[in-house]
């Protein structure tokens, strides 16, 4: 073979017109054992890995240039020529110099943005089953190489090109590569050879979506070879920084760029009219335009998401999409998943019910250790009852889940509820392998939520003929059943009466209960869901599914910050009220009528009272998707901004309308996963209200920064205009005014982004999306501390030149003024709601950190001589300094005093009640 190891698989493109033994051939891979692990090794290295090449060195530079495209930018490049020509060529160099740092910095800080986004797209990495060795096993998508066969189920994302071998009912959504979003039907017949791309119905391609079905493939391309990666040469690496918050700020700042150019240039004219020196005015603009525009503000917002995304992925809540970050601190209802987020999604089987009897099941987890005892007391050893044996290997073998002994744990593949019903048969003496082997499976409908239910066809190797097996909710196999099963395996006519009133029982101790049934006869017609009736039901099987243990805290604190946890499950309403109770989302003396709806409540509900209903009720049971998606939209007609959580290819439409949908790492779809905004690695509940709290965190940080910048912004601008106004010296110069600029914005202001979040941030309610992030009370804030900054700083240089200071000295005295009010301001901003003296030095060392390096600089400018000629500053005399500590004592007195008198009203997150929920602009009427 070795002579062919150039073509172990054909490049041509034609796969969907090979015959699929011409096709396994060429692949050189048995479909029944896959590849093995040498061969898998060498394939590797020859392809590479499965994944899409990402725009590298290119996007660099495209990056770097951006931070030049910028008009302030431009205005400095213009203003350093100018003031070039005008032979002022220290100035134009400390220009030129501020607009190269600028870059720098502008392109440090993203790069490092998009480096912790990067690194969260590899946290959301899809995984794919693989047959390999012979044994099926769960590999991440990017270790495929052609020739690897592929297992496929509802809700994965096809990891590459396969030719399909055999599949059931599989249809795939195929809008990522083709834009249309109709499913596309699958059948594995070969074709012509010139059947178009878009018809080769045997061919699932990479990046697609598995809305429904099962099936296996060969991969006959990976990587860039796939048809994803013919259309999308690169992804481009550049995941856009840019929420709903961040472009409201562009604007702003565009357009107070805008005012203050224009400002800018009416200043140079009244110079130039009045007759001042054209050199002077021309400086004075430009120190005008440089000093007001918050030029800073955009990337600070953007490190301030960063750092929040990263805060967030260590609490292990991944951000998908950017604006979630807001978002989630407005969140007013979480809609949760019971199982497996707020349980543990661990079940064991723990009691069994026939009509004959009730059984306990001891042992716990996947592990084979345990036994069933019947009601007296005495082990089950050998499962004679027909009723029991058949309600154990129906469930055992109408079942996808496999269990393996790694090392001396047991590991489930596949679904919890399966994988406890693959336990219960061995310990009630069964040997499963030999029942595996005599009912060898020949088709299957699969478990849906909307269904309920699952059922296998068997071949009966012993009796001859065929089996059906079924397994599902109480009520769905109720309603296909018609008999059901004696101890000796004979048949009676169904007692409903006596199946739900023992399923209610088990369902109120908060157990998941299941039932089985089995169609035994000769000829039962086809296997579909239409044919399938009659059947003979078994008997129960009731799990249980322990509360997470983090959970009820986690419902607790949402309460107490004003938010609503509502529970959105497809089980038993008994269970999901059982499950409620013990996490607090129900109080138990609550009779509230109205407290827990199922499916068929809320179809009944005339559509006026659906709205309420949603908003009123805390559970809601046996919900259908759909379901699930109007209750979304009727919170949202309600005012509330809604969090939901969901993992089936159902919820895909409902995490698509949800303010924030959230998908599930470890049990949740890639459907759903590609429909979330948010993704949890542990799929706990208490991780949701950690990234609320984070959320809220990092708008605080964000209404910090602007509260600190917009004041040093305006008080720069306003300090050159009253100059010019007024036509006296100017008290700061165009390049002081930059210094101040650049190192303040550094290396004070973007400390507040790593500020931890403020004790409180869960007592208060949720903000109110529709509030602006300046309020009056901010406003008023900005005001003062901008007049503070100036009024000090005019003072400052009267006050030095009285006292015969030179024109240099008076400006260093105004520049250093200006900067130490600013760090004591910066202080005062750490938190919006409490008192400096309470948060502690040390809880942002950034903050210390950066106020030593402002100092360090502030020292260097004043005392280097080098400083002195290219900022025209002087030294200062050890009395300057006390004047200047004097000076911003008082500022800051006056701000702490400002603090004390309006705190309450500067709170980023007061405000939301009810009523201004209910009035601000509603959304249009559910369906
Ligand atoms: P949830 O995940 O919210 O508990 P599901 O939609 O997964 O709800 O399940 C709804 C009901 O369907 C369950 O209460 C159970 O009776 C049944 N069910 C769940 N999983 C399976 C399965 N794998 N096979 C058959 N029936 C199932
Ligand atoms: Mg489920």
């Amino acid at each position: 073979m070795s002579d062919d190891g150039q073509r172990d698989v054909p490049s041509d493109r034609q796969w969907h017109a090979v015959p699929v033994s011409e096709l396994l051939r060429r692949s050189r891979v048995d479909r029944t054992i896959g590849l093995d692990g040498e061969e898998v090794t060498r394939r590797r290295e020859r392809y590479g890995p499965n994944t899409l090449p990402v725009a590298g060195g290119q996007g660099v530079l495209r990056r770097a240039a951006r931070q030049f495209h910028h008009p302030l930018v431009y205005v400095l490049v213009a203003a350093g020529a100018v003031t070039a020509v005008l032979e002022e060529l220290v100035d134009a160099a400390v220009i030129l110099a501020v607009v190269l740092l600028n870059a720098i910095i502008g392109f440090t800080q993203e790069s490092k943005a998009e480096a912790a986004l990067a690194g969260l797209r590899s946290m959301a990495r899809t995984d794919a089953r693989v047959r390999r060795d012979g044994r099926e096993q769960r590999i991440p998508s990017e270790d495929i190489v052609p020739g690897d066969v592929v297992l496929l189920a509802a809700g994965d994302k096809v990891p590459a090109d396969l030719r399909l071998l055999e599949l059931t009912e599989l249809r795939t959504d195929e809008s990522a590569l083709t834009g249309e979003s109709l499913p596309v039907l699958k059948d594995p017949t070969e074709l012509p050879v010139t059947t178009a791309p878009a018809d080769r119905r045997n061919m699932a391609y990479s990046g697609t979506l598995v809305t429904g079905g099962t099936a296996t493939g060969v991969a006959v391309a990976t990587g860039a070879g796939t048809e994803l990666g013919q259309i999308h040469r690169l992804v481009s690496a550049a995941e856009v920084l840019a929420t709903p918050l961040t472009r409201q700020l562009a604007k702003v700042s565009k357009i107070l760029m805008i005012v203050i150019l224009v400002l800018a240039a009416v200043t140079f004219a009244v110079g130039l009219a009045r007759g001042q020196d054209a050199v002077d005015t021309f400086t004075a603009a430009v120190a005008l335009a440089v000093g007001a525009i918050p030029e800073g503000l955009p990337a600070a917002v953007t490190i301030t998401l960063a750092v929040g995304v990263t805060r967030m992925a260590r609490r292990r809540a991944i951000i998908r999409r950017l604006p979630a970050i807001e978002t989630l601190g407005s969140t007013t209802v979480i809609c949760s998943d019971k199982t497996g987020t707020l349980t543990e999604n661990q079940m064991t089987v723990r009691r069994v019910w026939t009509p004959v009897g009730g059984y306990t099941v001891t042992g716990a987890g996947y592990a084979p250790d345990g036994a069933l005892h019947d009601e007296t007391g005495s082990p089950v050893t050998r499962a004679d009852d027909h009723a029991l044996r058949w309600t154990l290997t129906a469930g055992a073998l109408c079942n996808d889940a496999r269990l393996r002994r790694v090392d001396d744990r047991w590991v489930l593949v596949g679904d919890p509820t399966e994988g406890a019903m693959r336990v219960t048969p061995g310990k009630a003496g069964i040997d499963l392998d030999h029942v595996d082997r005599e009912h060898q499976r020949l088709a299957t409908i699969p478990f849906s939520s909307e269904r309920q239910y699952m059922a296998t066809l068997h071949r009966d190797l012993a009796g001859g003929g065929t089996i059906t097996m079924v397994k599902g909710s109480v009520e769905k196999v109720l309603a296909l059943a018609e008999h059901q099963m004696g101890s000796d395996g004979s048949v009676h006519p169904v007692d409903r009466v006596a199946f739900h009133t023992a399923a209610e029982r088990l369902a109120a101790e908060g157990l998941r209960v299941l039932a089985t049934a089995v169609d035994l006869r000769q000829d039962p017609g086809t296997f579909d869901e239409q044919n399938l009736s009659g059947l003979v039901v078994t008997g129960l099987q009731a799990m249980l599914d322990p509360p997470r243990p983090a959970a009820a805290p986690a419902v607790a604190a949402c309460r107490t910050a004003g938010i609503t946890v509502k529970m959105i499950t497809g089980d038993h309403a008994t269970t999901a009220v059982a499950i409620a109770t013990q996490l607090g989302l129900l109080d138990a003396d609550d009779d509230r009528p109205r407290r827990v709806l199922t499916g068929t409540d809320l179809d009944a509900l005339p559509a006026a009272e659906f709205t309420t209903a949603a908003d009123d009720s805390t559970v809601f049971a046996r919900v259908s998707p759909e379901q699930k998606l109007r209750l979304i939209t009727a919170l949202q007609h309600h005012g509330h901004v809604v969090a939901v959580t969901g993992d089936g290819v159902n919820d895909a439409p409902a995490l698509r309308q949800a303010d924030i949908g959230i998908a599930m790492a470890r049990t949740g779809t890639d459907v759903a996963k590609e429909a979330a905004d948010m993704i949890l690695t542990d799929d706990d509940f208490a991780t949701i209200e950690a990234a609320v709290e984070q959320g809220r965190g990092v708008f605080d940080n964000l209404t910090k920064f602007i509260v600190w910048t917009l004041p040093t912004n305006l008080g720069q601008g306003l300090l050159i205009l009253s100059a010019i106004l007024v036509g006296a010296d100017l008290p700061l110069l165009p390049t002081q005014i930059l210094w101040i600029n650049m190192t303040t914005a550094v290396l004070l202001g973007l400390t507040l982004a790593f500020e931890p979040q403020e004790p409180g941030i869960m007592r208060r309610p949720p903000r109110d999306p529709a509030r602006p992030i300046i309020t009056g009370a901010l406003t008023i804030r900005i005001l003062l501390v901008a007049t503070l900054l100036v009024a000090g700083s005019w003072w400052m240089f009267q006050w030095e030149q009285d006292r015969g200071a030179s024109l240099a000295e008076a400006r260093t005295a105004a520049l250093n003024l200006f900067v130490v009010v600013s760090a004591a301001y910066l202080v005062a901003c750490r938190s919006l709601t409490r008192p400096v003296r309470r948060l502690g030095l040390l809880t942002n060392p950034w903050v210390p950190l950066g106020i030593a390096a402002q100092a360090a600089g502030q020292l260097a400018i004043t005392y280097l001589p080098t400083a002195n000629a290219v900022f025209d500053t002087a030294p200062l005399t050890p009395e300057a300094w006390l004047r200047i500590a004097a000076l911003a004592a008082l500022a800051a007195a006056v701000v702490a005093l400002d603090n004390r008198l309006r705190r309450h009203r500067l709170t980023a997150g007061s405000g939301r009640t009810r009523s201004n929920r209910d009035s601000r602009n509603p959304r249009p009427t559910p369906p």
